[in-house]
């Protein structure tokens, strides 16, 4: 396979040096804006793809239609794109301009809805859900739903892709993963595989404050956290088929934005990685879990998209101090 699908996944793994440092662990990020989405939902965007097709739900000219907050509509289009299928998009109007204008770049048919509850009936997943069903009914060529939160395909994805190149990238020598949950398809399929190779893997979750699977994984109880997060495309507050498929989370953390940002800003200015803001409440969580477990210990976060998706909010001086949140020396006009 030449195509740009061939180019999904094997992405680099990177060692952060401020953060090992700081820690004395060595702290790995996996480098998942180096796909050619920009994001770790490539992955999980080709998995469900590919296995539509193998089960024969999908056939050339079909439409996929999926729920979601940018980047694995953006990575279903470009795999859809290069196969052959059309792509409907329902996603909420808050999520970023970069990702609308990407979508629109690669001539998906784009339904903005506004950002409701998930116990809201028109909640973008649920709108989702009801066109795709509607498409199937009526699209001659066929279609499917990819539900990412639903579909366990989405997971396989990290079981079988993520998982591995983590294990062989350590040397199989890793200590610990962490990172935060949209699906939970990232964590659910790594730290089973991972554990799967050694039991004594310890695994973490990094929450945004307003979602609520730090106190499930921490105290049993379905509860959001008070306060809210700028981070897009995480802060899950239900348990989904997914997330059930996680035997035991060892640490969970609540991260408030305010002391996340800074990893990533630190992480342009120094070590040249401009990243979004779920992989700044990823690295503030691998800090306090190295706190935890190390120090000399391996710990792997997931570095989860590219920060040109961001431009317009945690790289805007204006945004930033709107929010009341910290501004980087080099931004502030
Ligand atoms: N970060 C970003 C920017 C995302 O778009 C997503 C997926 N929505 C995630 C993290 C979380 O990945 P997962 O769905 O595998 O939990």
């Amino acid at each position: 396979m030449s195509n740009i699908v061939s180019q999904i996944g094997n992405t680099p793994l990177i060692y952060l040096e401020e953060v090992s440092k700081l820690t004395s662990c060595k702290i790995y990020g996996k480098a998942e804006f180096l796909n050619p989405g920009l994001s770790v939902k490539d992955r999980a965007a080709l998995s469900i793809i590919e296995n539509a097709e193998k089960r024969g739900d999908l056939r050339s000219g079909g439409t996929i239609v999926e729920g979601t907050a940018g980047n694995t509509g953006i990575g279903i289009a470009l795999v859809a794109n290069a196969k052959g299928y059309n792509v409907k998009i329902i996603i909420p109007e808050t999520q970023s301009q970069e990702k609308f204008d990407t979508l629109n770049a690669l001539g998906v048919e784009l339904i903005k809805v506004p950002a409701v509850p998930f116990a809201d009936p028109n909640n973008y997943q649920h709108i989702a859900k009801r066109i795709a069903k509607e498409e199937m009914r009526t699209n001659p060529n066929g279609a499917i739903f990819a539900d990412q939160w639903n579909n366990l395909d989405n997971m396989s994805a990290h079981y079988s892709t993520t998982g591995p190149e983590i294990y062989n990238q350590t040397n199989g020598e890793v200590d610990a993963f962490i990172c935060s949950v949209g699906t939970g398809g990232t964590l659910s399929g790594v730290s089973k595989y991972l554990r799967e190779k050694n039991s004594s893997v310890k695994t973490g979750i990094a929450d945004p404050k307003g979602a609520a699977m730090y106190n499930f994984f921490k105290n049993d109880q379905v509860k959001a956290t008070q306060g809210n997060s700028i981070s897009e495309g995480i802060g899950l507050g239900r348990v989904t088929p997914i997330i059930e498929e996680i035997e035991k989370v060892d640490y969970a953390y609540s991260i408030d934005d305010r002391d996340a940002l800074p990893y990533i800003y630190n992480l342009v200015k120094n070590e040249g990685i401009i990243l979004g803001g779920s992989s700044a409440i990823n690295i503030a969580g691998a800090v306090n879990l190295a706190q935890d477990i190390g120090p000399g210990k391996t710990i792997v976060t997931i570095l989860c998209d590219h920060g040109s998706r961001y431009q317009s909010k945690i790289y805007n001086t204006k945004f930033l101090k709107d929010k009341s949140l910290p501004i980087p020396d080099w931004l502030r006009s």
